[in-house]
Formats: C-alpha cells, structure tokens, sequence
C-alpha cells in the first residue's frame, strides 16, 4: 500500500483496542470529544504527504510505491537535507506542538535498519532480521506508531532500571507456539490513541536487570491483553478562534500495561539479549533521531518568537525589557536553527552505509532546550500581562449587544482591530498558559529524558582533547 491519506489512517483506528479515557472506553478516537480534534491533526499530516509530495514522498527503493521521505534511510548528506525537508513540513503542520507525529518513530525505525549491523551481534541476526523486514513493512503499510521505553516508576530508591526480575517491569513470562509473552507496565505512549501500532525498545542500559527485561518488538494497538490509561485531556472543544491549539494538538500520552501479551516470533527484535539491549541505543540513534526532534523544535521556537513579536505589536510594547524578551525567544531560535545546520553539514557515515547527523551540537541543544522552552513560555507569559486574559469569546463577538461594546473597548494600538488582539492574545495564552501549554511545557522538560541527565550525558560523552591542551599549557608550565 502506497503513503496513506488522512481518511485511511482514520479507517485504521477503528479496531477493538483497551484506550481508556476517564471512565470511558474508546472504541474510535473520532467518537470521543477529548481525542477528535488531534485524530483530525494527525488525519492532516496523512494529507499533507500528498498535498506537499514533492518534498514529502519518495519511491519506495524495492517496489517504486510512494513512501513518506521519513522512512528513508539515509545514504548521503544530501538525503539528509532532503530529509530535513519533509520534516520541517510536518513540524510547521502543528507548529511543532505535536512532538510525535508519525515521522519521530518513522525516522527512529529507519535509522535501526539503517544500523541493522548493529542489532545482529551476540546472536541477534533473527532479531535484526526481523527489525528489517518490519521497517519495510511499517514504511510501505505508513504505520502509525506509538512507543514505550521507560520503566514505570514505583520506588527511585530502587534506581531507573529493573534489579533482577521485577514482576511489575515489562519482562517476557514463557515462550508460546507463536512467539513470546509478556507481562508488565511501561510509559509513556505519547500518540497511543492515534496509533496503528505499539514499539518497544531500549532506553537507558540496565546492567543489574534479568535478561527477561531485555525485549524489543512491534505489535498492533488491537493486540489481546494490552490496555492503556490516557492522561487526563488538556483538549478543549474544537474552536479555531477561542482555542487555535488547544483543540486540535493535544497528542495524547498513555500508561500502558502489558497484561500476558502474546508477541509473534517475527515481531521480536531483541529477546532477552541484554549485550544487545544495553549497547544498541548507544551508537547512532542519537545521530538520526535528533533530526526529526529538532526540527521540530526549531519551528517551535520560531513560531514562539512571531507570536511574541505580535503581542508586543498589537499593544504596542516597545519597552527595553520586552526588546530584550523577544531577542532571548528569536536568540534560542536561531542557535537552534544553528545547531541543526551544523548537524546536517557534519553529516557522515556511521556504519553499513547510513549517514547520520554530527552528533556534538544535536547533543548540546537536547541539553538546552528543557532549560530554552519553561522560559519561553515565562517570557510570552510577561509580554501578555493581563492582555492575555482579556480575550473576548467567539461567542461574545457573535452577539450584537457586545460586539460595538468591544470594538471600542477591547482593541488594540493604531488600526489593530479587537478582533485581531483578540486572537494574538487568544494564540499566546493557548501556547504558554493553557493546560495544553502545561503538558506541553512537561513534554519538553522530559520526553528525551530531563534536561539535568542530558546535560550530565552530553559532555561525559564529549570529546576533551582540544580542552584538556588549552588547560594542560598552563598546568605543564615550569615552576
Ligand atoms: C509529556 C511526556 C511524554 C512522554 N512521552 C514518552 C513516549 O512517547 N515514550 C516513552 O518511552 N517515554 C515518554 N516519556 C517518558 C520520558 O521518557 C521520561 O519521563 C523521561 O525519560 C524521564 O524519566 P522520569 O520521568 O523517570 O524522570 P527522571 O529522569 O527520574 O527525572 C525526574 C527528576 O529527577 C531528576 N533526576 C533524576 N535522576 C537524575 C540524575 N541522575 N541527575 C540529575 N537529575 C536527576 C531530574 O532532573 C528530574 O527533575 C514522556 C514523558 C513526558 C513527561
């Protein structure tokens, strides 16, 4: 099947998955209020591939069938520009408020196979072998897929990862005819409910784990046994003037619990090879993944700093402090900008042919950003004051008796209409102040872990010759 369009992703969703929602259990997504408007965002981006197919498609290498550009595995930095493409088309789509559309496991699947080398060691070749064959078949189906990598958190003073067997991990429980079961609670599925399939894979090492903890694999949101509990919705009733985001980002995160789930033998990718499962992430997945992250985030932060430049405009705020606001909004948006250029220039081999980005300035903006985004969101929150409260409705601008009311009172500076402040203020509280702006502002505090590790893991990592010679000058001096 060639790249799918937004109705047929939709079509797909209708299957018998265990999503609770509240007290509710949701068959399909489009029935229920809290999850129709992000199912209509990402039934948009399906679209999107096909309105913008000259950077957003591309031959499938085997069959010719058109594939979305994010399932390409990288042979060239030119690949990885045309990459940088597609990507920056679906970024602007939800203005990078959808962290996981379809093309973050798009990218991550294809930079395993890419590196498929590097999941055939220690006895894995079926487990690689499978890996490879399911990345086809996710680029040519154009799955949509939701993924898990974290232990569920019960007891820190036990650490981040399993010590031996912990029955309330996920861990694999026998072997069946069929392939594997499994057991146990993970999080968190940011898109679960927008979601064809469910991936699991490594994160952080597990030195002191049972190898029944060590399991990678892919399987259908619909698989017998699997059940997952929504976060409460931070989406408001689709309205385009009084919730511009609000109604149609809210991408949904899930806690899900693997309850004796029966995985087949060829969706396995790691089982209970722990060398594998504690090396596999460490090479290249940064590298690859960060692309499609931080793209994302560029435009995340180029729209913050045109919304903050047009508060400030519309009440005519021109003061130093404001100046100075907006410059730190448009200064991390182009070091980010920065970062990502840098990347794709020092783009290189890393092995069985696959080209990923230079890692070094991906790494140090995945320690900034958790730092960048909270005060994004305190500046556009100090630039709005109160004017960001006093928004009047949709429903209020409707109504006779208050519309003359509040087109004398309510407007802003020169020929800015009430209307227009009305929907700037209305644009930077939905960003920075509403509940979809506070799970948002969480998202970017953790979903690549927090800020604090990245910062302790990227310069562990770094390389410190050239710092240790400006240093080892003055120490080697003689006395
Ligand atoms: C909105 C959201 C969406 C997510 N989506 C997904 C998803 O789709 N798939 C998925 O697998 N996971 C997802 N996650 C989970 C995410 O990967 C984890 O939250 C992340 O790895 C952090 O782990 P943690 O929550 O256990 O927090 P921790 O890493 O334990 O951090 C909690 C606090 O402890 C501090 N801390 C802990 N250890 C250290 C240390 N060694 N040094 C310094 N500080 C430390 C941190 O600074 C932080 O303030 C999501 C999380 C969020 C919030």
């Amino acid at each position: 099947m060639p790249a799918r369009t937004g109705a047929q992703f939709l079509a797909g969703l209708r299957d018998g998955r265990e999503l609770w929602v509240g007290a509710d259990k949701v068959g399909d997504p489009m029935d229920h209020p809290a999850l129709s408007g992000a199912a209509m965002a990402i039934a948009g981006v399906f679209d999107l591939q096909h309105e913008a197919a000259a950077s957003c498609l591309m031959p499938d290498p085997e069959t010719g069938e058109p594939i979305a550009v994010s399932h390409m595995i990288p042979h060239s930095r030119e690949d990885l520009v045309r990459r940088h493409a597609a990507l920056e088309k679906v970024a602007e789509f939800s203005v990078g408020l959808m962290g996981r559309t379809p093309d973050y496991m798009n990218v991550t699947f294809a930079g395993f196979a890419g590196r498929c080398d590097e999941w055939a060691i220690n006895g894995n070749e079926e487990g690689a072998a499978n890996l490879v064959a399911y990345q086809k078949l996710m680029a040519r189906q154009d799955l949509s897929l939701t993924h898990t990598l974290i232990h569920a958190t019960s007891d820190k003073g036990r650490g981040n990862t399993p010590t031996g067997l912990d029955e309330t991990q996920l861990h694999k429980v026998e072997e069946t005819s069929n392939g594997i079961l499994v057991r146990g609670a993970r999080v968190l599925a940011t898109l679960a409910p927008f979601s064809d399939e469910i991936a699991v894979y490594p994160s952080q090492p597990m030195p002191n784990a049972a190898g029944g903890h060590a399991l990678s694999f892919s399987i259908p949101m619909d698989t017998p046994g699997l059940k997952f509990l929504c976060r409460d919705s931070v989406s408001l009733p689709k309205n385009s003037f009084n919730h511009p985001l609000s109604g149609r980002f809210d991408e949904q995160d899930a806690f899900v619990i693997f309850d004796n789930v029966e995985v087949p033998r060829d969706r396995v990718f790691i089982d209970g090879n722990l060398p594998v499962y504690n090396s596999v992430m460490s090479r290249s997945w940064r590298a690859n993944a960060m692309q499609q992250t931080m793209v994302r985030a560029q435009t995340k932060l180029e729209f913050a700093w045109g919304v903050a430049c047009r508060m400030a405009e519309t009440i005519n705020a021109s003061d130093p402090v404001t100046m100075g606001m907006l410059g730190e909004i448009w200064t991390f948006a182009e070091l980010a900008r920065a970062a990502v250029h840098s990347g794709e220039q020092g783009a290189m081999e890393y092995g069985n042919g696959a080209w990923f980005l230079d890692e070094r300035p991906m790494a140090a903006l995945r320690a900034a950003l958790p730092f960048w985004f909270p005060r994004v969101n305190e500046i556009i929150r100090l630039i709005g004051s109160h004017n960001v409260l006093a928004t009047p409705t949709a429903e209020q601008f409707a109504d006779p008796y208050l519309r003359p009311l509040i087109d004398t009172y309510i407007r802003g500076a020169g020929n800015v209409s009430a209307e227009t402040r009305a929907r700037v203020f209305r644009l930077g509280w939905d960003f920075a102040g509403s509940a979809l702006a506070s799970r948002n502002e969480q998202y970017e505090r953790f979903y690549l872990t927090s800020g604090a590790r990245n910062q302790q893991g990227a310069q562990m990592r770094a390389d410190r010759t050239r710092a240790d010679r400006l240093v080892d000058r003055f120490l080697d001096e003689g006395l």
